[in-house]
């Protein structure tokens, strides 16, 4: 064998490997106790090897050259070469493996060897020293660095509230006693603000102030990370792993969660404050007040007696929503230093929805979360109510799949392909058929004009939504001219309160107007008075257009708008944001904004909050402005939104109660010949329903008073989307064209054996009680994935939507049927 080291004389390196064993090593092995036990040496006698230690993020890496000696340690558990480091090969080589019992002889016969084991030694001993002292400094600086951060995250306690105000007078008083103090509120209270306060009201600006997430060390059960690591490089000569202790040496150590840590650790910590070496003031923050009797057995000490003594109990946001506008005032203050804006207003409007808000997930945290939103999104100017956002985002709802991860779909949206063309397109045919409807009075052209409103593009927009959400509105030609009009001029002035606050009202008005109209002028026999019809949407568009912002019209007045949106709710489609890049990446918001010449979101729509297809006419402009690639088009389960939604308007449950009630007096219309020849029996029962329902929807919705106590109900009335959607195809398939000719070529293949009219009936009630079974049980589908998230009183509810499903079922089949 060759030998290589050459601090060792050949003939002695001889006799050492006769005392011991050489074995070959290979590049990224491991050394592991099946080669070595304890207590050996280790002398690389070729190749070089790499001790590390710490854990896989912080390795220490100490490359031996081919002259170091690596002594294999005492261990307790002899199944590693040592916990807390490792010997891996960089290359090929051997080892010399020298037993103990060797080590006599080795001092006996060769001393020359022995003192370069022991020079060596004391090297690499000098080496860890030197290391151990840049890791200590760097960590110190990450210390320096974590504190820096503080003193800007946090400013001041603000608020009235009477403990808040006692607080701040104690900071004084608490500041200089550096006891332990034990801090309990719910998150985002403030307990970390204030623990701050308190060390930097001791001069204590410069010294550390760590925070550790005990919820993140749940595997570390001694508690290295705390008082770091056991063992180490060489045991007993203090060049362990540093603990959190060590690095708030003279300043503060704040443990979160504290009751999340491991018994045994909870030991260590009270043995360690009996005498408190490193003078770190501890402060331990918890959502609960500790449980003493939890506590008692492993905590009997004076120290966590002291401890939980010192306690101060931060009230939740709830118990003070006076202090929201103060609580503002100071986040803008920082929050304005931070994006560098002016210090903005707020609007009256915007701040009752601040103050009408409760605040469950984390009180002040949550927000300064919506104000740092919403003034991002004001972009430095008056913060109003549409930059308000609140309330949970939805994460990961199930399973979909993403066309946009398809590159030809990608193109044809980032290509502006859709929806400008389509929609050109449409506002060009628009005007075209407004004019063409309005200079004829029948033949055959005004037949066209009136199959193609009434017959196809009625029951078009139905079907269109409920498969593709409100695509239609996309490509909408209303809303094609109004933007036309809209980019040359608009006063932009903002959407009158009225208007945001009673929209679905006003636009089931509209809605149940248009079918009053439908069945008391003889609209639909009438090319000039649908052509009327047209230019009045269209005018009202192009108003709404020149006064207000964006799609207003839309968003608050569109009646044919509304019932898409309905519809648009049980679609298999839906466009979604992914929210954790849009929660922890994004911070500019563009999808909401606009950016690179394509303007924000229409609807004001801000994605992560966007949880139904209602707030979504797939515009795309957020496809093109995000900068994350956060936005996905997703082919989802049919309704799965009506049971998952929480952002939804609660006047859309009045909407889709007018919209299914509507129905009954149109078809009363069309079966009882009394009501039918009298416009004004018509017309008292027509609103006579649609008052008395939406009345009735108002009072079960409207009553309640936030948003999180109407949720339950307001799912509830949706999950009767499907049943409402069924009976409006099922009456439209009457006007469907195709019907009768499909019935011509039935009759055809039978040879006239079956009578045309009787052809025409069975295949239209056939149709319709299929249509109506579907829409019965997506129903039931729904109120059965909504009851999963219900309280056990909310679970009658449930009940009385079931029996109203059951009871508007029969309605429409007796009507339909008879
Ligand atoms: S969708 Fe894009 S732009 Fe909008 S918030 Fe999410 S990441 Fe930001
Ligand atoms: S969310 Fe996106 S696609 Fe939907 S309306 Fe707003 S910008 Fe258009």
């Amino acid at each position: 064998m060759t030998i290589i080291r050459d601090n060792i004389d050949a003939k002695v390196m001889a006799d050492l490997i006769e005392l011991g064993r050489v074995i070959e090593i290979f590049p990224g092995e491991k050394i592991h106790t099946g080669k070595v036990t304890q207590g050996q040496w280790l002398l690389p006698i070729k190749g070089r090897l790499r001790l590390s230690f710490g854990d896989e993020e912080s390795q220490e890496i100490l490359d031996s050259d081919i002259n170091a000696t690596f002594p294999v340690l005492e261990l307790p558990t002899g199944d590693t070469v040592a916990p807390g480091y490792q010997l891996t090969a960089l290359e090929r080589g051997q080892v010399l493996i020298l037993p103990l019992a060797a080590f006599s002889e080795i001092v006996q016969k060769t001393p020359e060897v022995f003192n370069i084991m022991v020079q060596d030694l004391i090297t690499r001993l000098k080496e860890a020293d030197e290391k151990n002292w840049v890791y200590r400094r760097k960590e110190n600086l990450y210390a320096r660095l974590l504190t820096e951060e503080k003193q800007n995250k946090h400013v001041e306690l603000a608020g009235n509230h009477q403990k808040i105000r006692q607080y701040r007078k104690l900071i004084s008083q608490l500041a200089p006693l550096r006891q332990p103090l034990y801090l309990v509120g719910e998150k985002g209270t403030g307990k970390e603000l204030l623990a701050w306060l308190i060390h930097r009201d001791n001069d204590d600006n410069i010294r550390p102030f760590i925070t550790v997430e005990c919820g993140d060390m749940l595997d570390d059960e001694l508690g290295e990370r705390i008082f770091g690591g056991i063992g180490g490089f060489i045991q007993g000569l203090g060049l362990n792993r540093f603990g959190y202790l060590e690095l708030a040496a003279g300043g503060t150590l704040i443990l979160k969660d504290f009751d999340l840590l491991s018994p045994l650790v909870l030991i260590r910590l009270a043995a360690y404050m009996e005498d408190n070496l490193l003078d770190v003031r501890i402060m331990i923050i918890s959502r609960e007040p500790a449980e003493p009797s939890n506590w008692a057995d492993l905590l009997n000490t004076d120290e966590f007696t002291r401890l939980l003594a010192n306690s101060l109990m931060l009230p939740s946001l709830r118990d003070r929503m006076r202090d929201i506008p103060l609580l503002c005032s100071s986040l803008l203050r920082k929050l304005t230093k931070k994006h560098q804006y002016p210090l903005p207003t707020i609007t009256k409007e915007a701040q009752e929805k601040l103050l009408n808000y409760k605040y469950t997930q984390s009180n002040v945290a949550e927000l300064e979360e919506i104000l740092e939103r919403a003034l991002v999104l004001a972009d430095g100017g008056e913060i109003n109510a549409e930059h308000i956002f609140t309330g949970v985002i939805l994460e990961n709802p199930g399973i979909a799949l993403d066309v946009l991860q398809f590159p030809s779909v990608n193109r044809l949206i980032k290509n502006r392909i859709y929806p400008r063309i389509p929609q050109v397109a449409a506002s060009c045919g628009l005007w075209i058929f407004i004019l063409v409807a309005s200079a004829t009075q029948g033949g055959i052209v005004g037949t066209l004009v009136l199959g193609a409103v009434w017959s196809i593009g009625w029951p078009a927009l139905l079907f269109s939504s409920a498969l593709a959400g409100r695509f239609t509105c996309s490509i909408c030609p209303f809303a094609g001219t109004a933007d036309m009009v809209q980019k040359r001029f608009s006063f932009n002035r903002p959407v009158p309160r009225l208007l945001k606050q009673y929209d679905y009202i006003i636009m089931s008005l509209l809605f149940s107007l248009i079918f009053w109209v439908e069945e008391v002028s003889r609209i639909r026999e009438s090319p000039p008075a649908t052509g009327l019809l047209l230019l009045v949407i269209t005018l009202g568009a192009v108003l709404a257009a020149l006064y207000y912002p964006r799609h207003t019209w839309c968003r608050h007045i569109c009646p044919l708008g509304g019932m898409v949106s309905v519809c648009s709710m049980v679609a298999p489609l839906e466009l979604r944001s992914k929210a954790e890049i849009c929660r922890h990446k994004c911070t500019t918001f563009d999808c909401y904004k606009g950016s690179k010449g394509v303007a924000g979101c229409p609807l004001f729509q801000h994605l992560s909050f966007v949880d139904n297809n209602v707030a979504c006419k797939l515009c795309m402009n957020c496809v093109i402005n995000c900068p994350h690639s956060s936005i996905m088009l997703n082919i989802r389960p049919p309704a799965r939104e009506i049971w998952l939604t929480r952002h939804v308007n609660r006047g859309m449950a009045i909407f889709v109660l007018i919209f299914g009630a509507q129905l009954i007096p149109v078809l009363l219309y069309d079966k009882y010949q009394f009501i039918h020849n009298s416009i004004a029996t018509f017309s008292i029962i027509f609103w006579a329903i649609v008052f008395g329902t939406g009345f009735a929807g108002w009072w079960a919705i409207r009553s309640l008073l936030t948003e999180e106590e109407a949720m339950p109900r307001i799912r509830l009335v949706l999950c009767l989307i499907p049943l409402v959607l069924a009976a409006h195809f099922a009456y439209q398939l009457q006007f469907l064209p195709m019907l009768p000719s499909l019935l011509l070529y039935l009759h055809h293949l039978m040879n006239g054996v079956v009578e045309s009219q009787l052809v025409l009936i069975s295949l239209l009630s056939f149709l319709r009680i299929l249509v109506l079974s579907a829409g019965f049980i997506g129903t039931l589908i729904c109120i059965g994935a909504s009851r999963r998230a219900l309280t056990a009183t909310e679970k009658k509810y449930s009940v009385l939507t079931f029996a109203g499903a059951v009871s508007y079922l029969l309605t429409i089949s007796i009507l339909l049927f008879r």
